[in-house]
């Protein structure tokens, strides 16, 4: 592909793609992705682990990993990904958004999350992703089918119609086992957060602890009628 592909294009790969790399393992599925967007793709990352960014630097060393911090973030997270970018081949790339929480709280009032939560993550998170993506053809994230009901139907490769880019879910057909087997055999960097009661990482004021046998997404926007930040 070059710089110079039609939205038009795009979507066909993408959903040629789909077809051919269904069964295709992620390690394939990020192969693909490096040979045919070269520079002009990137991950993004939670910082709940580093499952995908170690994936992704193994076919592609140098990967872009893209990291919202929302201003919101557990100290953990934050460190997380200071390691992340301590100790794998990749470029951490940190986006913020436009105004400060500070800035947010004079304009909007306090806790905007919690009076109205998806005004918040558009501000914070869906806006400034939108605006860093220009600059790629395709995203990798780290969705999985069986992250939610939701998500069950997550192709390993799409077409985001709305950011008009490629969307890349190598490990969408994984489980958590296989996920956590993946940790324990390369040795990964996960956000301590998961030892700690937490199975879903997102900002501070929007997550609190499962308890065991819990549905790992019940403790995001808990009591509040939002299981998405709209990004996805
Ligand atoms: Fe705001 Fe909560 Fe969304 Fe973070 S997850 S951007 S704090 S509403």
């Amino acid at each position: 592909m070059t710089a110079t592909h039609t939205d038009e294009a795009l979507e066909q790969l993408a959903l040629t793609a789909a077809r051919e790399l269904e069964d295709a393992t992620a390690e394939e599925i990020l192969a693909w992705a490096s040979e045919t967007f070269g520079p002009r793709w990137c991950v993004t990352s939670s910082m709940e682990d580093a499952v995908l960014a170690h994936l992704a630097s193994r076919v592609q060393p140098g990967i872009d990993v893209v990291f919202l911090d929302t201003g919101y973030h557990f100290v953990e997270t934050i460190g997380t990904r200071d390691a992340v970018a301590a100790v794998y081949p990749v470029n951490v790339i940190t986006l913020t958004p436009r105004q400060t929480v500070a800035e947010q709280d004079a304009e909007y009032g306090p806790k905007l999350h919690d009076r109205d939560p998806d005004r918040c993550c558009a501000l914070r998170k869906v806006a400034p992703l939108q605006t860093s993506l220009d600059g790629y053809d395709a995203w990798a994230t780290g969705l999985r089918r069986d992250d939610s009901p939701e998500r069950a139907d997550t192709p390993v490769v799409g077409w985001d119609a709305k950011k008009r880019k490629v969307k890349i879910s190598p490990i969408a057909r994984w489980n958590q086992d296989q996920v956590d087997a993946y940790i324990l055999e390369h040795g990964v960097l996960t956000n301590p957060l998961l030892m700690d009661g937490y199975a879903s990482i997102g900002c501070e004021p929007c997550t609190r602890r499962v308890a065991p046998g819990e549905d790992p997404r019940a403790g995001r926007w808990a009591g509040r009628a939002k299981t998405e930040c709209g990004i996805h």
